[in-house]
């Protein structure tokens, strides 16, 4: 095999990937895990972990790094910073993924652990201040608008845990609801049932133009940093065209039971683990199936 080549690539080094990858290496297996932020994936930015049998309390941070070097010192090589951007069968047993850099890396089988991504505003102007102003992780980016005046925007998850992270460093903060009936708090820092019909800044973002929900007032609030927190998505792009009909076999696939059997297995997150423990022990579920996909395909 040349290095391009490996018997498993996993996309996503987060909890549930690099679960995986540790134990696919450990049962003799050649691993490459791609991602594309940092590894450790959403955990890594908790403070503080106190719901994982047998540890009393650990950061996210700690624990990603312990995940890391577990993977890595089983022989798993982990590239970071580097998106997968399609996944192509190539043939039986074959599969060729493309990485944001332009390079490619094939192999035999697949592990799908890519978790959940945040769903956006879904205004056009978003992703041109995304990283300019525009996070979707108080935790991650606070610290960058310390003493800045900054907005909070959604309703979902972590929200509650944002706000009071933000807190600490942005001044003022406004809070922006999308939901409810319009109304505004005396201090005009809080709003509910109001919406960001805009973005406005030149390069970086400098203020957030808000509509009420009846379109009767609007609003522009002069900020340098806007966190948004509209839920979570499956983060399933690459998977999608393996949910119709495969250009190997032409069958449809029902499940993911069914793409294991081709050698695509998804995991964590993207699988319906929900908790930390619950991911880890996906991936490592998954590191099974995947050892007896690799030994049946050998025997042939
Ligand atoms: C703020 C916060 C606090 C939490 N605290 C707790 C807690 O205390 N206890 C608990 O049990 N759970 C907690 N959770 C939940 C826990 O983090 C998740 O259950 C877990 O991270 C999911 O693991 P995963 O590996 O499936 O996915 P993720 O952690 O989402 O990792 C997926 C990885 O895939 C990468 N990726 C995605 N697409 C691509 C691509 N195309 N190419 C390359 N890489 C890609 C992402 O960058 C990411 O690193 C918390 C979550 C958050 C957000």
């Amino acid at each position: 095999m040349d290095a391009s080549t490996t018997e498993c690539i996993i996309i996503g080094a987060g909890p549930a990937g690099l679960s995986a990858a540790m134990q696919i290496a450990a049962r003799g297996h050649s691993c490459t895990v791609i991602e594309g932020n940092v590894s450790g994936g959403h955990i890594v930015v908790t403070a503080a972990i106190m719901d994982y049998p047998g540890i009393e309390t650990i950061s996210g941070y700690a624990f990603s790094a312990i995940l890391l070097k577990q993977a890595q010192s089983n022989g798993v090589a982990v590239k970071t910073g580097h998106k997968a951007i399609s996944l192509i069968r190539t043939g039986q047993n074959r599969y060729t993924v493309n990485l944001d850099d332009g390079t490619a890396l094939s192999s035999q089988c697949v592990v799908l652990a890519t978790g959940l991504r945040s769903v956006n505003t879904g205004l056009p102007e978003e992703s041109d201040f995304s990283g300019r102003g525009v996070s979707y992780c108080a935790e991650c980016d606070g610290f960058f608008f310390k003493n800045k005046p900054v907005a909070i925007y959604g309703k979902g998850d972590g929200f509650a845990e944002a706000v009071e992270s933000l807190s600490l460093i942005g001044k003022p903060t406004y809070h922006v609801y999308p939901s409810g009936s319009p109304s505004a708090d005396a201090t005009g820092s809080t709003f509910e049932g109001w919406r960001i019909a805009a973005l406005e800044g030149d390069g970086n973002l400098s203020a957030i133009h808000l509509e009420s929900n009846d379109r009767k007032q609007k609003r522009k609030i002069e900020v340098e940093g806007l966190f948004v927190y509209m839920g979570k998505e499956p983060a399933d792009e690459l998977l999608k065209p393996f949910l119709t009909t495969d250009a190997v076999t032409n069958m449809r696939p029902l499940s993911y039971h069914d793409l294991a059997r081709t050698g695509l297995f998804v995991s964590g997150h993207l699988a319906e683990a929900e908790t930390l423990i619950e991911v880890c022990a996906s991936g490592v579920s998954t590191a099974g199936q995947v050892s007896k996909y690799l030994q049946k395909i050998e025997k042939g």
